[in-house]
């Protein structure tokens, strides 16, 4: 048997085989073949080498902190779920429980700016795990524009890009400027031509948004 310090520092988290020395930096188990993350400084799990799963789930643990959810907390939901499962939840789902549930209150709020910037952050979450995002972004960018009808004072909004970082499709459209009506109706953002990519390569991410603009007449 390995001895637990080993077992807690040098091993693949899919396989669990015994790896040739510590990595700095993400790579690939010679084993498995599976992507082996470093997260050092965090307590969630025993260990420096986790998954991706665990990489994303540790990476948003301080921004679930500043909506008043500690790491602990996390721990204890995870346990309380994963007894009640009678088997141990994968934590990526336990942070989607929680994501869901800051959403439903933001929207209990009403607090349309802040919904459109956290479903914007939920599909950055999901381009990490290698998921389609479109949807996510879809509905950040209606909320958004829901937000500015609210707020009676702006009429129309303009688009802003990601500039160089924006693919040439998305680039036609910065600076744009049209009324609130007609983005609703016709919803030039996320730009579905869009090909430019975020983390993963398999699926684009349009990084397009919409800012309220003055009358140009
Ligand atoms: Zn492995
Ligand atoms: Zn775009």
């Amino acid at each position: 048997m390995n001895n637990s310090s080993t077992r807690a520092k040098c091993v693949c988290p899919h396989c669990d085989e015994k790896l040739p020395k510590q990595p700095k930096r993400k790579t690939r188990c010679p084993s498995c073949g599976e992507e082996i993350y470093v997260r050092a400084k965090q307590s969630l799990f025993k260990r420096a080498l986790v998954t991706k799963d665990e990489a994303i789930v540790c990476d948003e643990l301080p921004i679930l902190e500043a909506y008043g959810y500690t790491g602990d907390d996390f721990i204890h939901r995870w346990e309380d779920l994963s007894r009640q499962a009678g088997q141990n939840v994968m934590p990526l789902d336990i942070l989607w429980g929680i994501l869901n549930e800051l959403q439903h209150n933001l929207a209990k709020k009403g607090d349309l700016f802040e919904l459109s910037n956290f479903s914007y952050h939920m599909a950055i979450i999901l381009n990490k795990e290698g998921k389609n995002s479109y949807h996510c972004l879809r509905s950040a960018a209606m909320m958004r524009l829901e937000y500015y009808k609210k707020s009676k004072e702006i009429t129309n909004v303009q688009i802003l890009t990601g500039k160089d970082k924006s693919c040439e499709n998305c680039r036609k459209l910065e600076g744009m400027i049209l009324s609130i009506n007609d983005a609703m109706i016709d919803m030039p953002i996320p730009c579905e031509d869009c090909c430019s990519h975020l983390f993963d390569k398999a699926h684009t991410f349009c990084r397009c948004h919409y800012v309220g603009a003055q009358r140009v007449w």
